[in-house]
């Protein structure tokens, strides 16, 4: 058996390399190297309406730059579509997913009942059993996944620990749209298990994602990656980090004069703690980085400290 841990960095390309884009490429670049794996990258440009070859261009810059470095060549997602739509295919030949018919009024006013019973918006299921001659003619459907209704969707997180979520809450999502376009919750189970990713490090603005990932990868038969969900780095006043808080773009701290193993220590802390000790040689890091005390509330981004670790260098 293969044990290799394959760790990947998946950015979307809507932008330059954000300060927390670059602690989770880090943060997978370490584990990678800790335990004598790989890292892989995947630009994630499905939303093409919002995807530039500039924010590529800028995110491999940055990535360069923090001597942050993966195996082969980027894999484009959207390159990948026509594999997504085969894997669609073969879940709705197997009864797993189905086609939806459902109207965007009949949407609406599912949304509109959930926002006055005051809980979150849920697709009901309409078109789940129902019979494919009650389709209405010249309409193309959604392909759906048939999420699990009953009992619970459990993932040993190796940063949350244990989370749960009854089934119950997570509703019959989109695979396929109407145009036949992949949805991000489809491309990435299926690049995950094709790329043989076998941890996935991201924000924990994923969790849920992950919970419905994991709904799609068994319903593949396919084992799913072992997941660690790192809290966002808030600013020194605990609020979500943004533009008042300081520089967002590595490409700023670099313009600044800031050395990339600088802003690489000071980036690995934010979340990540070996004692006191603040300030390591990259050889040390990765000696020492292991996701399990990465610690499960935000880390603040203080400009200072920043200041303060590059003089060390
Ligand atoms: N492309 C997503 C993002 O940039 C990340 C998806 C993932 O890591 O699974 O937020």
């Amino acid at each position: 058996m293969n044990n290799t841990v394959v760790t990947r960095f998946a950015p979307s390309p809507t932008g330059f390399l954000h300060i927390g884009g670059a602690r989770t490429a880090l943060f997978n670049w370490l584990y990678a190297k800790a335990m004598g794996g790989k890292m892989l990258l995947r630009i994630e440009d499905t939303d093409r309406a919002r995807s530039t070859q500039e924010a590529i261009d800028a995110i491999i810059d940055g990535l360069t730059w923090l001597e942050l470095d993966w195996e082969g060549e980027p894999v484009s997602q959207s390159a990948r579509a026509e594999r997504h739509v085969e894997v669609a295919e073969k879940l709705l030949a197997e009864g797993k997913a189905y086609r939806c018919y459902a109207s965007a009024e009949e949407l609406a006013e599912m949304r509109e009942k959930a926002r006055a019973e005051g809980r979150a918006p849920r697709y009901d299921g309409r078109w789940r059993d129902r019979d494919p001659s009650e389709a209405p003619e010249g309409v193309p459907p959604v392909i759906r996944f048939k999420a699990p209704q009953e009992g619970e969707t459990i993932i040993q997180d190796r940063v949350q620990g244990e989370v749960r979520w009854s089934n119950k809450e997570l509703d019959d999502l989109v695979l396929l749209r109407a145009d036949r376009s992949p949805t991000y919750m489809l491309s990435v189970v299926v690049d995950d298990y094709d790329m043989g990713i076998t941890h996935v490090i991201r924000g924990d603005d994923h969790l849920t994602n992950a919970a419905r990932q994991t709904q799609i990868f068994r319903a593949l038969g396919w084992e799913p990656p072992v997941y660690a969900h790192v809290p966002l780095i808030h600013g020194p006043d605990g609020a979500k980090l943004s533009k008042r808080h300081g520089a967002l773009g590595v490409e700023a701290y670099r313009a600044m004069g800031y050395l990339p193993a600088a802003l690489r220590n000071y980036l690995v802390r934010l979340g990540w703690a070996h004692g006191d000790q603040e300030i390591f040689s990259t050889q040390e890091l990765i000696e020492l980085f292991d996701l399990d005390a990465i610690g499960r509330s935000p880390a603040r981004f203080d400009f200072t400290k920043l200041e303060s670790v590059n003089a060390h260098y």
